[in-house]
Protein backbone atom coordinates (compact mmCIF):
# COMPACT_ATOMS: atom_id res chain seq x y z
CA UNK A 1 0.00 0.00 0.00
CA UNK A 2 1.87 3.24 -1.03
CA UNK A 3 -0.76 5.94 0.70
CA UNK A 4 -1.13 4.23 4.43
CA UNK A 5 -1.61 6.64 7.13
CA UNK A 6 -1.77 9.38 3.99
CA UNK A 7 -4.68 12.09 4.78
CA UNK A 8 -5.51 13.02 0.60
CA UNK A 9 -7.22 15.67 -0.48
CA UNK A 10 -9.31 15.42 -3.76
CA UNK A 11 -11.42 18.40 -4.71
CA UNK A 12 -14.54 17.53 -7.50
CA UNK A 13 -14.76 13.91 -5.61
CA UNK A 14 -18.12 14.00 -6.69
CA UNK A 15 -18.26 12.30 -9.50
CA UNK A 16 -16.20 11.88 -12.64
CA UNK A 17 -12.30 11.68 -12.38
CA UNK A 18 -11.81 13.05 -8.88
CA UNK A 19 -14.54 9.95 -7.97
CA UNK A 20 -12.27 7.49 -9.40
CA UNK A 21 -8.83 9.38 -8.10
CA UNK A 22 -10.45 8.91 -4.46
CA UNK A 23 -11.35 5.27 -4.99
CA UNK A 24 -8.00 4.32 -6.04
CA UNK A 25 -5.98 5.94 -3.36
CA UNK A 26 -8.03 4.27 -0.92
CA UNK A 27 -6.86 1.00 -2.37
CA UNK A 28 -3.61 2.34 -1.60
CA UNK A 29 -4.85 2.92 2.14
CA UNK A 30 -5.34 6.56 2.48
CA UNK A 31 -7.88 8.67 4.32
CA UNK A 32 -9.92 10.49 1.17
CA UNK A 33 -11.18 13.69 1.95
CA UNK A 34 -13.36 14.49 -0.83
CA UNK A 35 -14.58 18.09 -1.47
CA UNK A 36 -17.39 19.56 -3.78
CA UNK A 37 -20.77 21.21 -3.86
CA UNK A 38 -22.73 18.36 -3.78
CA UNK A 39 -23.65 15.18 -2.06
CA UNK A 40 -20.40 12.83 -1.66
CA UNK A 41 -22.20 9.58 -0.27
CA UNK A 42 -21.18 7.97 -3.31
CA UNK A 43 -17.64 8.78 -3.27
CA UNK A 44 -18.14 7.80 -0.29
CA UNK A 45 -19.33 4.43 -0.58
CA UNK A 46 -17.28 3.46 -3.36
CA UNK A 47 -14.21 4.62 -0.95
CA UNK A 48 -15.02 2.44 2.04
CA UNK A 49 -15.91 -0.34 -0.36
CA UNK A 50 -12.10 -0.19 -1.27
CA UNK A 51 -10.99 0.28 1.87
CA UNK A 52 -10.68 3.34 2.33
CA UNK A 53 -11.82 5.86 5.60
CA UNK A 54 -13.94 8.36 4.03
CA UNK A 55 -14.32 12.62 5.24
CA UNK A 56 -16.99 14.26 3.34
CA UNK A 57 -16.24 18.14 2.73
CA UNK A 58 -18.46 20.20 1.08
CA UNK A 59 -17.41 23.46 -0.07
CA UNK A 60 -17.75 25.81 -3.10
CA UNK A 61 -14.56 26.40 -5.02
CA UNK A 62 -16.31 28.84 -7.25
CA UNK A 63 -15.46 31.54 -5.88
CA UNK A 64 -11.57 31.18 -6.08
CA UNK A 65 -10.45 33.82 -3.42
CA UNK A 66 -7.64 33.58 -1.25
CA UNK A 67 -9.60 33.54 1.92
CA UNK A 68 -12.23 30.95 1.03
CA UNK A 69 -9.45 28.66 -0.12
CA UNK A 70 -7.33 29.80 3.39
CA UNK A 71 -10.49 28.50 5.00
CA UNK A 72 -11.07 25.26 3.11
CA UNK A 73 -7.75 23.81 3.84
CA UNK A 74 -7.79 25.07 7.61
CA UNK A 75 -11.23 22.94 7.87
CA UNK A 76 -9.81 19.67 6.52
CA UNK A 77 -6.51 20.26 8.63
CA UNK A 78 -8.99 20.69 11.97
CA UNK A 79 -10.95 17.22 10.59
CA UNK A 80 -7.92 15.48 9.34
CA UNK A 81 -5.10 16.77 11.68
CA UNK A 82 -2.62 16.67 8.89
CA UNK A 83 -2.34 16.59 4.56
CA UNK A 84 -0.44 14.49 2.90
CA UNK A 85 -1.26 15.02 -0.81
CA UNK A 86 -3.87 17.56 -2.36
CA UNK A 87 -5.12 16.72 -5.73
CA UNK A 88 -6.40 20.05 -7.57
CA UNK A 89 -9.26 18.19 -9.38
CA UNK A 90 -12.58 20.63 -9.42
CA UNK A 91 -13.06 22.50 -13.02
CA UNK A 92 -15.51 23.44 -15.32
CA UNK A 93 -15.70 24.35 -18.82
CA UNK A 94 -18.13 26.55 -20.74
CA UNK A 95 -18.50 26.52 -24.34
CA UNK A 96 -19.12 29.47 -26.72
CA UNK A 97 -17.64 31.47 -29.90
CA UNK A 98 -14.90 33.62 -28.48
CA UNK A 99 -16.55 36.48 -29.82
CA UNK A 100 -19.59 35.87 -27.89
CA UNK A 101 -18.07 34.38 -24.74
CA UNK A 102 -19.65 36.13 -21.73
CA UNK A 103 -17.45 38.11 -19.07
CA UNK A 104 -19.38 35.97 -16.57
CA UNK A 105 -17.90 32.82 -17.93
CA UNK A 106 -14.86 33.77 -18.55
CA UNK A 107 -14.33 34.74 -14.52
CA UNK A 108 -15.72 31.13 -13.55
CA UNK A 109 -13.91 29.40 -15.41
CA UNK A 110 -10.47 31.29 -14.07
CA UNK A 111 -12.14 31.03 -10.51
CA UNK A 112 -12.39 27.69 -10.18
CA UNK A 113 -10.13 25.92 -12.31
CA UNK A 114 -7.02 28.53 -12.07
CA UNK A 115 -7.60 31.01 -9.22
CA UNK A 116 -8.86 28.19 -6.01
CA UNK A 117 -6.62 25.81 -7.09
CA UNK A 118 -3.39 28.03 -6.42
CA UNK A 119 -4.82 29.33 -3.50
CA UNK A 120 -5.80 26.26 -2.01
CA UNK A 121 -1.65 25.00 -2.85
CA UNK A 122 -0.63 28.70 -1.58
CA UNK A 123 -2.50 27.51 1.78
CA UNK A 124 -1.76 24.02 1.97
CA UNK A 125 2.43 24.93 1.33
CA UNK A 126 2.05 27.34 3.98
CA UNK A 127 0.99 25.29 6.58
CA UNK A 128 3.45 22.82 5.51
CA UNK A 129 6.24 25.21 5.48
CA UNK A 130 5.34 27.13 8.56
CA UNK A 131 4.59 24.12 10.53
CA UNK A 132 8.44 23.20 10.19
CA UNK A 133 7.16 19.77 8.63
CA UNK A 134 10.25 20.69 5.92
CA UNK A 135 12.56 20.79 8.09
CA UNK A 136 11.46 17.44 9.97
CA UNK A 137 13.59 14.18 9.93
CA UNK A 138 10.84 11.65 8.74
CA UNK A 139 11.05 11.51 5.61
CA UNK A 140 7.51 12.92 5.00
CA UNK A 141 6.91 14.89 2.01
CA UNK A 142 3.58 17.39 0.52
CA UNK A 143 2.42 16.09 -2.61
CA UNK A 144 0.98 18.87 -4.82
CA UNK A 145 -1.12 17.30 -8.37
CA UNK A 146 -3.35 19.50 -10.59
CA UNK A 147 -5.14 17.96 -12.81
CA UNK A 148 -4.89 20.18 -16.22
CA UNK A 149 -5.68 18.79 -19.67
CA UNK A 150 -4.72 18.52 -23.22
CA UNK A 151 -6.07 22.13 -23.29
CA UNK A 152 -2.73 23.01 -21.41
CA UNK A 153 -0.98 22.40 -25.17
CA UNK A 154 -3.67 22.97 -27.46
CA UNK A 155 -6.53 25.68 -28.03
CA UNK A 156 -9.26 23.43 -28.36
CA UNK A 157 -12.44 25.03 -30.07
CA UNK A 158 -15.03 27.99 -28.52
CA UNK A 159 -13.38 26.64 -25.39
CA UNK A 160 -11.18 29.78 -24.69
CA UNK A 161 -11.23 30.42 -20.95
CA UNK A 162 -10.70 26.54 -20.27
CA UNK A 163 -7.70 26.76 -22.39
CA UNK A 164 -6.52 30.17 -20.81
CA UNK A 165 -6.96 28.20 -17.74
CA UNK A 166 -5.24 25.16 -18.11
CA UNK A 167 -2.64 26.36 -19.99
CA UNK A 168 -2.00 28.70 -16.68
CA UNK A 169 -2.34 25.98 -14.30
CA UNK A 170 0.53 24.30 -16.22
CA UNK A 171 3.20 27.15 -15.58
CA UNK A 172 1.54 27.46 -11.81
CA UNK A 173 3.09 23.71 -11.50
CA UNK A 174 6.30 24.77 -12.85
CA UNK A 175 6.75 27.68 -10.87
CA UNK A 176 5.76 25.85 -7.35
CA UNK A 177 7.86 22.73 -7.67
CA UNK A 178 10.85 25.63 -8.19
CA UNK A 179 9.91 27.51 -4.87
CA UNK A 180 9.05 24.52 -3.01
CA UNK A 181 11.30 21.20 -3.76
CA UNK A 182 13.79 22.21 -1.14
CA UNK A 183 10.69 22.22 0.84
CA UNK A 184 10.04 18.70 0.35
CA UNK A 185 7.02 19.83 -1.62
CA UNK A 186 6.65 18.09 -5.06
CA UNK A 187 4.06 19.80 -7.35
CA UNK A 188 3.47 17.81 -10.77
CA UNK A 189 0.37 17.77 -12.94
CA UNK A 190 -1.61 15.06 -15.40
CA UNK A 191 -3.33 16.33 -17.86
CA UNK A 192 -6.12 13.84 -19.25
CA UNK A 193 -6.74 13.47 -23.02
CA UNK A 194 -10.55 12.76 -24.02
CA UNK A 195 -12.41 11.38 -20.90
CA UNK A 196 -16.06 10.25 -20.99
CA UNK A 197 -17.58 12.29 -17.84
CA UNK A 198 -19.66 15.22 -17.34
CA UNK A 199 -16.99 17.32 -18.52
CA UNK A 200 -17.42 16.18 -22.25
CA UNK A 201 -20.79 14.71 -22.55
CA UNK A 202 -21.78 17.46 -24.92
CA UNK A 203 -18.76 15.96 -27.10
CA UNK A 204 -19.91 12.64 -26.97
CA UNK A 205 -23.90 13.58 -27.86
CA UNK A 206 -22.39 14.95 -31.06
CA UNK A 207 -21.90 12.65 -33.34
CA UNK A 208 -19.58 14.82 -35.63
CA UNK A 209 -17.25 15.38 -33.13
CA UNK A 210 -17.59 12.14 -31.24
CA UNK A 211 -16.22 10.54 -34.42
CA UNK A 212 -14.01 12.80 -35.38
CA UNK A 213 -12.29 12.65 -31.65
CA UNK A 214 -12.18 9.02 -31.81
CA UNK A 215 -10.69 8.72 -35.29
CA UNK A 216 -7.35 10.99 -33.59
CA UNK A 217 -6.61 9.02 -30.55
CA UNK A 218 -4.30 6.71 -31.26
CA UNK A 219 -5.69 3.69 -28.73
CA UNK A 220 -9.05 4.56 -30.79
CA UNK A 221 -11.68 5.03 -27.29
CA UNK A 222 -12.63 7.48 -24.94
CA UNK A 223 -10.42 7.18 -21.50
CA UNK A 224 -12.27 6.34 -18.73
CA UNK A 225 -11.98 8.44 -15.18
CA UNK A 226 -9.67 5.40 -14.08
CA UNK A 227 -7.30 5.44 -16.93
CA UNK A 228 -6.46 8.96 -14.88
CA UNK A 229 -6.21 7.55 -11.13
CA UNK A 230 -2.78 5.15 -11.51
CA UNK A 231 -0.99 8.19 -12.51
CA UNK A 232 -2.20 10.07 -9.78
CA UNK A 233 -1.22 7.65 -7.27
CA UNK A 234 2.73 7.65 -9.03
CA UNK A 235 2.32 11.71 -7.94
CA UNK A 236 0.96 11.51 -4.73
CA UNK A 237 3.38 8.63 -3.45
CA UNK A 238 7.20 8.07 -2.83
CA UNK A 239 7.83 6.54 -6.45
CA UNK A 240 8.05 10.44 -7.48
CA UNK A 241 9.70 12.00 -4.93
CA UNK A 242 12.22 13.10 -7.57
CA UNK A 243 9.85 14.18 -9.94
CA UNK A 244 9.12 17.95 -9.98
CA UNK A 245 7.24 20.35 -12.49
CA UNK A 246 6.11 17.42 -14.88
CA UNK A 247 2.42 17.03 -16.47
CA UNK A 248 1.99 13.83 -17.28
CA UNK A 249 0.06 13.34 -20.50
CA UNK A 250 -2.77 10.13 -19.82
CA UNK A 251 -4.44 10.30 -23.15
CA UNK A 252 -4.27 7.71 -25.80
CA UNK A 253 -1.87 8.61 -27.33
CA UNK A 254 -3.30 12.13 -28.52
CA UNK A 255 -0.37 14.14 -27.88
CA UNK A 256 2.09 11.83 -29.58
CA UNK A 257 0.33 11.70 -32.48
P1 LIG B 1 -16.98 16.39 -14.01
O1 LIG B 1 -17.47 15.01 -14.12
O2 LIG B 1 -17.81 17.51 -14.51
O3 LIG B 1 -16.60 16.63 -12.46
C1 LIG B 1 -16.21 17.90 -12.02
C2 LIG B 1 -16.05 17.86 -10.52
O4 LIG B 1 -15.68 19.19 -10.10
C3 LIG B 1 -17.31 17.50 -9.79
O5 LIG B 1 -17.02 16.67 -8.69
C4 LIG B 1 -17.82 18.84 -9.31
O6 LIG B 1 -18.54 18.69 -8.10
C5 LIG B 1 -16.54 19.60 -9.06
N1 LIG B 1 -16.74 21.04 -9.08
C6 LIG B 1 -17.06 21.82 -10.13
N2 LIG B 1 -17.24 23.09 -9.74
C7 LIG B 1 -17.00 23.11 -8.40
C8 LIG B 1 -17.06 24.13 -7.42
N3 LIG B 1 -17.39 25.40 -7.72
N4 LIG B 1 -16.75 23.81 -6.14
C9 LIG B 1 -16.43 22.54 -5.81
N5 LIG B 1 -16.39 21.52 -6.70
C10 LIG B 1 -16.68 21.81 -7.99
O7 LIG B 1 -15.59 16.57 -14.74
P2 LIG B 1 -14.29 15.63 -14.93
O8 LIG B 1 -14.22 15.29 -16.35
O9 LIG B 1 -14.26 14.55 -13.91
O10 LIG B 1 -13.17 16.72 -14.68
C11 LIG B 1 -12.28 16.69 -13.57
C12 LIG B 1 -11.07 17.53 -13.93
O11 LIG B 1 -10.41 16.93 -15.07
C13 LIG B 1 -11.38 18.96 -14.33
O12 LIG B 1 -10.38 19.83 -13.84
C14 LIG B 1 -11.32 18.92 -15.85
O13 LIG B 1 -11.02 20.16 -16.43
C15 LIG B 1 -10.20 17.92 -16.04
N6 LIG B 1 -10.16 17.29 -17.36
C16 LIG B 1 -11.18 16.53 -17.81
C17 LIG B 1 -11.08 15.95 -19.06
C18 LIG B 1 -12.16 15.07 -19.62
O14 LIG B 1 -12.05 14.67 -20.80
N7 LIG B 1 -13.19 14.71 -18.90
C19 LIG B 1 -9.97 16.17 -19.85
C20 LIG B 1 -8.94 16.98 -19.37
C21 LIG B 1 -9.05 17.53 -18.11
P3 LIG B 1 -19.93 19.40 -7.75
O15 LIG B 1 -20.61 19.76 -9.03
O16 LIG B 1 -20.61 18.36 -6.95
O17 LIG B 1 -19.54 20.59 -6.93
Amino acid sequence: MKLKNQVVVITGASRGIGQAICVAFAKEGATVVGVARSDLAETGTAVQAAGGTFIPHNADLGTGTQKESAAVIGQILAKAGKLDVLVNNAGIIRRAPAKDFSEADWNAVIATNLNSPFFLMQAAGKWWIESGRAQAPAAARLKLVNIASLLSFQGGITVPAYAASKHAIAGVTKALSNEWAKERINVNAIAPGYIATENTRALREDPARNQSILDRIPEGRWGAASDIAGGCVFLASGDSDYLNGVVLNIDGGWLGR
